[in-house]
């Protein structure tokens, strides 16, 4: 079978292109533009990557952006003190915390502390209870950009089998939520499986739509996949190779080679979930300023 290949580089590029026209649209009403603030601690390689790609999407749309660096040894009470000031700064429409943070720091008081007008990562408790709830608020980027990738390919999903490896809180749980909800994308019937699960691969085996999670390098083989199925990957791994002028290449949690063949829709890393995300992040900051309006 040839899959057709769901492309996160062309659905959000055109999120991103209606987004910037939505900017225009502000700047004619004489609204505020959009202002999406970024706080990185620590030099971890990847974190920086994501942060200044978070950034230069804002510029490709017309927001503004801020980039807030932090040592790796600022104490968790001065980060909630910065945070504050970002929760009060009216310049401010939405601001992330790059995860994960140095080891001292409690993530979850991080998230607590913002405010959930201005959580547009959309993990604040307070978001993740109104997604819980469909009712109008910030869905977490990720989760949300695949919902968008299979709304673009018009991918049905009502009835669907759908399993979910992962229960993180930022990926596998809300996505889940969010297929059954009574919508579309959603009214799946879906299965949430993690480390805990047995027989995982008779399970993965029996879905329509299959949402990888995991953290593992090419965990996903052929052999757990459905003929036919709808395969999302959202892993990002970089490995080693020596032909690459950065010295290292992007793979997933799906061992692709392989498992593709096998699909009617599958997402490739990179250029699958990843830029579906940053454009989610972007949707997520324009709707904090329409909010206030
Ligand atoms: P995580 O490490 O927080 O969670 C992994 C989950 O996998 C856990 O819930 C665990 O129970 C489950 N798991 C572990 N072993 C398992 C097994 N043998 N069988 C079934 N389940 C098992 O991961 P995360 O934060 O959800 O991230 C997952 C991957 O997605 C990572 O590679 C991460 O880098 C990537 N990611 C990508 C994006 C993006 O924008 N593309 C965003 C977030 C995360």
């Amino acid at each position: 079978m040839e899959p057709i290949i769901i492309s996160g580089i062309e659905v959000s590029n055109k999120i991103k292109d209606e987004i910037a026209l939505d900017v225009e649209l502000l700047k004619e009403k004489g609204i505020k533009i959009p202002h999406l603030a970024a706080v990185l601690v620590g030099e971890d390689g990847a974190s920086r990557t994501y942060v200044n790609a978070k950034v230069k999407a804002c510029e490709r749309v017309g927001f503004n952006s801020t980039l807030i660096k932090f040592d790796s040894s600022i104490g968790e009470e001065e980060l909630l003190e910065e945070i504050d000031k970002l929760n009060t700064n009216n310049d401010i429409d939405g601001f992330i915390v790059q995860l994960p943070l140095p080891k001292h720091i409690a993530e979850q008081k991080v998230t607590e502390a913002i405010s959930p007008e201005k959580d547009v990562d959309g993990f604040h408790p307070v978001n993740l209870g109104k997604m819980l709830l469909h009712l109008p608020g910030f869905l977490p980027a990720t989760p949300s950009g695949i919902v968008e990738m299979l709304r673009h390919y018009d991918i049905p999903t009502s009835g669907k089998n759908c399993v979910v490896i992962g229960r993180s809180h930022i990926v596998g749980s809300p996505i889940s939520v969010l297929l059954s909800l009574n919508d579309y994308p959603g009214n799946c019937t879906v299965t949430l499986t993690h480390s805990r699960t047995e027989k995982l691969s008779e399970i993965t085996a029996k879905a329509d739509i299959l949402i990888v999670a995991i953290g593992k390098p090419e965990f996903v083989t052929a052999d757990m996949v459905k003929e036919g199925a709808t395969v999302i990957d959202v892993g990002i791994h970089r490995i080693e190779d020596a032909s690459k002028k950065s010295g290292f290449r992007l793979i997933g949690d799906v061992k692709y080679g392989e498992v593709a063949p096998k699909c009617a829709y599958i997402s490739p890393v990179p250029g699958g979930v990843g830029p579906m995300t940053i454009a989610s992040l972007l949707k997520n900051t324009l709707l904090a300023v329409k909010l206030k309006e």
